[in-house]
């Protein structure tokens, strides 16, 4: 199947009949604005000399490509390959759109930049970027999440940025997104609200997938160059997509690539405890765009769950959506089991100590590459690394 991907979203911000503008008419200006400001920038060389140079020489780019003989080895089939995101200053590949998102705010005057954070990746990339770039930052961040991603919570405040604890619903990211947006409502001219994945109304899934598609970018070319072909599968994590679409952009072209999505299956697909949006969800509007969504019967999202935190998002990118439809794209899921499983495996046979989320695709990679042949390859998006949750997995599994 031939794919374009380079008219997508369409002038309105639709991926098929997902993503778009489900919001008031004054933020529908604002957020037209944002768009005007992004196209024009984007298109500069100046923008996109900074942008490179901060690429490179600030976040460590390009990330490498790491073949796991171990763990190819233990799976018994196709050869393993990691993107090493985790590597990135920060740990993440959050902040290759957080960079984007800071330098377009300081282009457009704005003073302050907002948004919320589930695992405090986002936050901690976003304060990293804008103390770099110079701009006021405010993170809003559930209380459950706070607990349990404290080494996250001291790097924000010591980064400088304004921390806004979010007590009410479900305490984690569905409402520390809601509560950063209305404190965006208050002054959405002279405010700029980074959001932290492919998610939102236009265009900021569309800008997210453009500032990450560096991943699968680097990727392609290394791979390409490494191996003299490209990756029979290539997979990563999905909460709200924005490492997926890194990675996948560049492959879409590529007809021989399977692409798997992997998204978190928590306590089971049986229990309402899982964040599996795609697979489980229905069509609907969701923070200001059309998607798959975890919903009950009158259309409000479910308090959704999974052990990664920077997962639990009852949403999914409007793209997505579009991929899983035309099946350019498979979606799959990992429980919490299986990714701590593929956690401790990776960090025994590799020294690799994953983040909790980019051990969902390292699970699917596992699952399936013994049925594999051993002249095949797996190309896993490590997305983060796993600092942060190391203290809580020891705890979970009584180390
Ligand atoms: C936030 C986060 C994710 C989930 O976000 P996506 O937008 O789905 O990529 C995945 N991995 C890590 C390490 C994260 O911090």
């Amino acid at each position: 199947m031939s794919y374009d991907f380079a008219p997508m979203p369409d002038e309105n911000g639709y991926f098929g009949e997902y993503g778009g503008q489900v919001i008031p008419p004054q933020l529908k200006e604002i957020m037209d604005d944002i768009n005007d400001a992004y196209d024009a920038v984007r298109q500069t060389d100046a923008f996109k000399q900074e942008l490179a140079a901060l690429n490179a020489d600030y976040t460590g780019r390009p990330s490498p490509i790491y073949f796991a003989s171990r763990l190819t080895e233990q799976a018994g089939g196709a050869k393993i390959f990691l993107k090493r995101e985790d590597l990135n200053h920060t740990g993440a590949h959050k902040i290759n759109h957080c960079l984007g998102e800071a330098l377009l705010a300081k282009h457009m005057g704005k003073t302050k930049v907002l948004a919320e954070t589930g695992a405090g990746q986002h936050g901690v990339a976003l304060a990293t970027a804008c103390a770099l770039v110079g701009i006021e930052c405010e993170i809003h961040m559930g209380e459950i999440d706070i607990e349990k991603e404290h080494p996250n919570v001291t790097k924000m405040k010591i980064l400088g940025c304004t921390l806004i604890p979010v007590s009410r619903g479900t305490r984690t990211l569905k409402d520390a997104v809601d509560s950063a947006f209305e404190e965006y409502l208050k002054d959405p001219v002279n405010s700029f609200y980074a959001i932290g994945s492919v998610v939102g109304p236009h265009p900021f899934p569309k800008m997210v997938r453009d500032f990450q598609s560096i991943v699968g970018v680097e990727a392609r070319a290394q791979f390409l160059e490494k191996q003299g072909k490209l990756p029979d599968i290539i997979t990563a994590c999905v909460g709200g997509g924005s490492n997926a679409m890194g990675l996948f952009t560049a492959f879409l072209n590529d007809e021989e690539v399977k692409m798997v999505g992997v998204e978190p299956a928590g306590l089971g697909l049986d229990t309402p405890d899982n964040a599996a949006t795609l697979t489980l969800g229905s069509k609907g509007a969701i923070h200001g765009f059309e998607c798959y969504n975890l919903q009950d019967g009158e259309g409000n999202p479910l308090p959704v769950y999974s052990i990664a935190s920077g997962l639990d998002y009852p949403g999914v990118g409007p793209q997505h959506c579009y991929l899983k439809d035309i099946e350019r794209v498979q979606y799959e899921t990992a429980d919490d089991k299986e990714c701590l499983d593929a956690f401790m495996t990776l960090s025994r046979l590799e020294g690799i100590i994953p983040a909790l989320e980019s051990a969902h695709a390292v699970a699917y990679a596992m699952r399936v590459a013994g049925s594999m042949d051993k002249d095949q390859t797996i190309l896993i998006n490590l997305s983060g690394r796993g600092d942060k949750d190391a203290d809580f997995v020891a705890e979970k599994l009584g180390l």
